[in-house]
C-alpha cells in the first residue's frame, strides 16, 4: 500500500508528483504520456517567432525529474479506481492492481475535433484549438471562430478587441439563444453564421477559407485563422461512479482540490475550475499535492 497514487502526466499531475518528491511522499505515477498539452503549438500565417508558452518550461524540468524516478512511474492507462477499508484501489489497462491511501486525479480533457475536409491537414496551419493563445497576432486580420462554448464566445469576444472582422459560425442554431450570444452580437466587428455547418477547411499550405453552408446554400469565407471550439470532453470516466462530477464530467473540486470523496483529489483541467492554462494546472497540481499531503498527515503515522 503507497501512500499517495497520481494519475496523469501533464502539467497538473508532475506539479504534484513534484510537490510530493519535496515532501518524500511515498507515490506513485501512473500516466498515459508524460507532460500531456504543455507545449502543444499551433502556428499562424506569417508567424514568425515560436509562441512563448508561459510554464512551459517548468514542466519541462519537472518533467525531466519525474522521469528519473523509475521507481515511481508507470507508463498505463488507469481502467478504474475502487474505493477499500484502507484507501483506494486503481486498476489499470495492463492489469496493474495498486493500492494507496489517497489518490490525484489529473488527467485533463480532450479536445472535442472539428470533423471536415482541411481540418485535419491544416491544423496547427492557421486552424487551431486555443483563441486566448493567439488573439493577439490577429490585430487587423479576420478570424473565425467554429463553435457555441462558454470559451468560444469568449473567444470571439477577445478576438473583436483587435480583429477587423469575426466570424461566429455555430453549428446548432439553438445555441443563439445562449446568454452572452446577445453581448458578442452587439460588436460592429462580429458576424454570427447560426445553423451553418463547415463543408470544408481550405488552404493549400495553411487556411485561406471556410467553406460552410446552410440550407444547401455554400458560402467561403476568406480568413486568416480559424478557432474551434466545440469543447472538451474530461478524462475522468473511471472515477465518475466514486465522484462528483458536473453534467459534462468535469470533477468537481473545492478550493483545496478536495473531491466529495475524502481522499481522493483533482487537479487542472479535469476539473471544473476555472481556466484550461499551463500555469493554472501546474497550481492546481501543486495545492492537490498539498491537500493530499495534509489529509495523509492527519490519517497515518507515516512511519518507513
Ligand atoms: C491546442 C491547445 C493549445 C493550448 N495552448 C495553450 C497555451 O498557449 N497556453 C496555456 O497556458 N495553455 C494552453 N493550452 C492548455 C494547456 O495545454 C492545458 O491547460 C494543460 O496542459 C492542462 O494540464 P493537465 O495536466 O490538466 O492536463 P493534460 O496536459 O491534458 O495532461 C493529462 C495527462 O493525463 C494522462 N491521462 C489521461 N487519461 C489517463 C488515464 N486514464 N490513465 C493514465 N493517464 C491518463 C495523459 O496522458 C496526460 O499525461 C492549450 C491546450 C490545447 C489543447
Amino acid at each position: 500500500m503507497r501512500e499517495l497514487i497520481i494519475i496523469g502526466g501533464g502539467a497538473a499531475a508532475l506539479s504534484a508528483g513534484m510537490y510530493a518528491l519535496g515532501k518524500q511522499i511515498d507515490f506513485v505515477m501512473i500516466y498515459e504520456t508524460l507532460g500531456g498539452k504543455a507545449g502543444w503549438r499551433q502556428s499562424l500565417t506569417g508567424q514568425e517567432e515560436v509562441e512563448y508558452l508561459a510554464g512551459e518550461e517548468a514542466v519541462r524540468i519537472f518533467e525531466r525529474k519525474i522521469a528519473m524516478q523509475t521507481d515511481r512511474t508507470i507508463r498505463d492507462t488507469v481502467t478504474t479506481v475502487q474505493r477499500t477499508d484502507q484507501g483506494f484501489r486503481v486498476e489499470t489497462r495492463n492489469h496493474e492492481v495498486l493500492e494507496a491511501l489517497a489518490v490525484i486525479v489529473a488527467t485533463g480533457a480532450t479536445p472535442v475535433r472539428l470533423q471536415a475536409p482541411g481540418a485535419h491537414e491544416l491544423l496547427g496551419q492557421g486552424l487551431g484549438y486555443s483563441v486566448t493563445t493567439h488573439a493577439h497576432l490577429l490585430a487587423g486580420k479576420t478570424a473565425a471562430v467554429i463553435g457555441a462554448t462558454h470559451r468560444a464566445l469568449r473567444g470571439v469576444a477577445e478576438l473583436a478587441r483587435t480583429a477587423e472582422k469575426v466570424y461566429l459560425i455555430i453549428p446548432d442554431p439553438d445555441a443563439a439563444s445562449l446568454p452572452m450570444m446577445h453581448a458578442i452580437s452587439q460588436r460592429p466587428n462580429v458576424e454570427i453564421l447560426s445553423g451553418y455547418t463547415v463543408d470544408e477547411v481550405a488552404g493549400p499550405m495553411n487556411v485561406e477559407e471556410i467553406i460552410v453552408s446552410r440550407n444547401g446554400q455554400q458560402q467561403r469565407i476568406p480568413v486568416d485563422a480559424a478557432f474551434v471550439d466545440l469543447g472538451l470532453r474530461p478524462c475522468s470516466e473511471f472515477v465518475r461512479h466514486l465522484v462528483r462530477t458536473d453534467q459534462e464530467g468535469f470533477i468537481w473540486v473545492d478550493e483545496r482540490m478536495a473531491t466529495t470523496v475524502p481522499g481522493i483529489f483533482a487537479a487542472g483541467d479535469v476539473t471544473t475550475s476555472f481556466g484550461e492554462q499551463v500555469l493554472i494546472a501546474i497550481g492546481d497540481g501543486a495545492r492537490a499535492a498539498l491537500s493530499a499531503y495534509d489529509y495523509l498527515l492527519m490519517r497515518t503515522p507515516m512511519t518507513r
